[in-house]
């Protein structure tokens, strides 16, 4: 008999689901008595603070802030575990990032999970375990969750919501539209780990590459950039499409050309042999705890040092500046001495990456 489906007692289906301990079932998204016993021994074990342990309709919060940061991000990373994270911390540090990247500080996570009937709790257990520590290590309180469950082969294990609440405490104008002609542009670290680590994971590559996904929260770093100079214009993190993507998102909002010396673009050696064996170029490839900082010329040296000095951004350097022309565009000086234009990604490098 398959544990997973209603059991069949004298011809007639019960139709209350019996409680399974070990995976999910169609009856922990019921909203009912299942649900409730998946919520209060399952997730609280691993997500709990007074806000969510009142399991009231909606989180209540208190914020003192003039302005507030908003974001959401669904995850459906594949595979779930990759080297170095797993969809978890992922799916705490994408949106972390996000609001950081406006320059807030993220303080409430909302989450929301797709479960598969037939996964193991035990796996669920782990996956919320890394949920928490990211949430630990990133100083954000998980204050709302909801959980549903669809049929075997409808998802792929799980699938993870999450949106953040910021609050902004500083009167600067952080956005992509914020980049002016000398201002300097500073990469974080190197660049494609997250790519090439979940690529890795699938298994299809047939050859095994020892790199790791960058996965990081890094408000904390954000937060020491913020205390340096009031001179930082634009933050992002070059996820889905890559360094170029993002790049070129800023030239366009900033009406600037960014101009980068390919050269300075850092990449571990091992990213860059799996990049030309695959035919890739990392100027593409995900990030998932990188940022760009675009900064007056002014305080530029002085925010290398102070990222250098941060564990996220201790492989930080300078990559390029912006000028006037051409406007809207990314040229990179090559290593060879010749300039080209860095489009933005056209169609999917990499799909479910993130
Ligand atoms: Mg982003």
């Amino acid at each position: 008999m398959n544990e997973n489906k209603s059991p069949i007692i004298n011809g007639l289906v019960c139709p209350i689901p019996l409680p399974h301990k070990d995976q999910i079932i169609l009856g922990h998204g019921s909203g009912g008595r299942l649900s409730h016993e998946l919520i209060t021994r399952t997730f609280f074990s691993y997500f709990n603070n007074p806000i969510l342990s009142r399991c009231d309709d909606a989180g209540v919060v208190s914020i003192d802030a003039p302005r507030l940061a908003i974001s959401t991000d669904s995850h459906v990373v594949y595979p779930l575990v990759f080297p170095g994270g797993d969809i978890g911390r992922l799916a705490i540090c994408g949106t972390v990032n996000d609001i950081a990247m406006m320059g807030a500080k993220p303080m409430f996570i909302t989450t929301g999970f797709i479960l598969e009937e037939g996964l193991n709790v035990s796996f669920l257990e782990r996956i919320l375990d890394s949920m928490k520590k990211a949430a630990e290590e990133a100083g954000v309180d998980i204050i709302a969750g909801d959980t549903k469950v669809v049929q075997k082969g409808k998802a792929d294990g799980l699938y993870i919501n999450t949106t953040g609440v910021g609050v902004i405490n500083h009167n600067l104008s952080i956005g992509g539209a914020f980049a002016k002609p000398g201002d300097v542009v500073i990469l974080s670290g190197p660049i494609g780990n997250h790519g090439i680590a979940v690529l890795s994971a699938r298994g299809e590559l047939g050859l095994e590459i020892a790199v790791e996904s960058d996965v990081a929260p890094l408000n904390g770093l954000v937060e020491k950039m913020l205390e340096t100079t009031d001179e930082i214009h634009v933050l992002r993190d070059p996820t889905r499409g890559g360094l170029a993507t993002s790049l070129n998102e800023i030239a366009q909002q900033s009406n600037v050309c960014v101009y980068l010396h390919e050269n300075l673009i850092p990449i571990h050696p091992s990213v860059a042999a799996a990049c030309e064996l695959l035919g890739f170029d990392p100027l593409y490839v995900a990030n998932e705890g990188k940022l760009i900082a675009i900064v007056g010329n002014k305080d530029a040296e002085k925010m290398l040092s102070t990222m250098q000095s941060h564990y996220y951004g201790r492989e930080a350097t300078i990559i390029g500046e912006i000028r006037d022309q051409p406007q809207g565009r990314v040229v990179m000086k090559t290593t060879i001495g010749s300039t080209r234009i860095v489009e933005m990604l056209s169609g999917e490098l990499l799909p479910r990456i993130c």
